[in-house]
């Protein structure tokens, strides 16, 4: 009997500590997400609720009815109407696509417009779409099953928006990794980061991409201090079936203690059997022992690390150089060595494109 109560009493403040523990787990969340809503509330703010269903519901009831002259039918893309005074050009789409989202944002639209004037239509790789209103700018949030690219058509009164495969738009694509991030910091020397280091780099590469008049659809991991597992930087460049994936690193000794070792070496996939992954490797090697004047390592193979043997697509991982080196630890901090380096792999990638397409043909 005793022993039953004592089980008894066991069981009730077990249960009241795992209570506690969940209420204290959640109450942050439901604590902040309250406080979001009651701010946005004052502010005339509405945050992003669910409209799919919305679309749905408005979309059948119009394909019911017969088409009015010179309508268009609203299969395979979704329907806007322009809001009076809207120039189409103030209405900016944003393609997250580490996340499979797209943001539309439209100027001068208050927390009732999507009622108001629902968007109707459909489009295959929906997934969900909510609406919400922010200091009178309508953002709707499209997320998608996969990456694709918004486009769009308009006449005066209609935005017609679809989402298509990447390689519909651009004629090539590639994918570029600045190494670590985060929290992971990767190699670091006298208080230096090569996360930093390769994200300087990337950031010149983006420069010379940007000025870049061919049609080549750059997507980077990140451009930012952000984190990102291994797994998600491949996953993006495979889902893309890029073109080219190149990563970027700063090589360290095994010890990461200062060391005369210096030089720049280019990792490719063994596994490759098509030799395309040696080919950009060699590419990028010859490019930057060019622009850096550095020691050659030479190529190397890279199967043991993820992201080049679970790459499908052509994969090169660059090391620029030794971070334990102190001449090239110096070298790799200045702007010109960080922009010889762009500018190597920049010419690098290009040239490897060119490649492809000639021995297409
Ligand atoms: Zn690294």
């Amino acid at each position: 009997m005793e022993r039953k109560i004592i089980n008894t009493i066991t069981f009730v403040s077990v249960l009241f500590t795992a209570l506690c523990v969940i209420i204290l787990y959640f109450f942050p969340n439901l604590h902040a997400s309250a406080m979001e809503q009651r701010e946005a509330m004052e502010n005339g703010d509405s945050v992003g609720e669910s409209v799919l269903g919305l679309i749905r519901a408005n979309t059948e009831m119009i394909q019911q009815s017969p088409l009015e002259n010179g309508e268009v039918p609203v299969t395979h893309h979704l329907r806007m109407q322009i809001p009076d005074n809207v120039n189409v050009n103030q209405i900016t789409f944003t393609n997250n696509y580490l996340y499979y989202t797209v943001e539309i944002m439209v100027p001068g639209l208050g927390t009732t417009y999507f009622y108001d004037y629902p968007m109707i239509g459909s489009c295959d790789h929906i997934v969900d779409m909510t609406y919400g209103s922010v200091k009178n700018v309508g953002v709707i949030e499209i997320t998608l099953d996969n990456v694709y690219e918004p486009t769009y058509t308009y006449d005066d009164k209609y935005m017609y928006i679809d989402f298509v495969d990447p390689h519909e738009v651009y004629d090539r694509i590639v994918v570029i990794d600045a190494g670590h991030g985060g929290v992971d910091n990767g190699a670091s020397h006298s208080g230096v980061r090569e996360k930093n280091l390769n994200l300087e780099i990337v950031t010149r590469m983006k420069e010379y991409f940007d000025a870049c008049d061919e049609n080549i659809g750059v997507y980077y991991t990140r451009l930012d201090d952000s984190d990102m597992a291994l797994a998600q930087r491949v996953d993006l460049a495979n889902r893309l079936k890029a073109d080219l994936f190149l990563s970027v690193h700063i090589n360290s000794t095994a010890s990461g203690r200062t060391s005369s070792i210096n030089g720049t070496e280019v990792m490719y996939r063994v596994g490759d059997k098509s030799g395309a992954s040696k080919a950009f490797a060699q590419n990028c090697l010859n490019e930057m022992l060019a622009e850096l004047g550095s020691n050659s390592k030479g190529l190397v193979a890279g199967d043991e690390i993820l992201i080049i043997r679970t790459s499908k697509v052509p994969v090169a991982l660059a090391e620029i150089g030794f971070i334990t080196n102190n001449e090239e630890r110096e070298l790799m901090q200045s702007s010109d060595y960080q922009d010889k380096a762009a500018r190597a792999l920049y010419h690098a990638v290009l040239q490897t494109l060119e490649e492809q397409s000639s021995d297409n043909e």
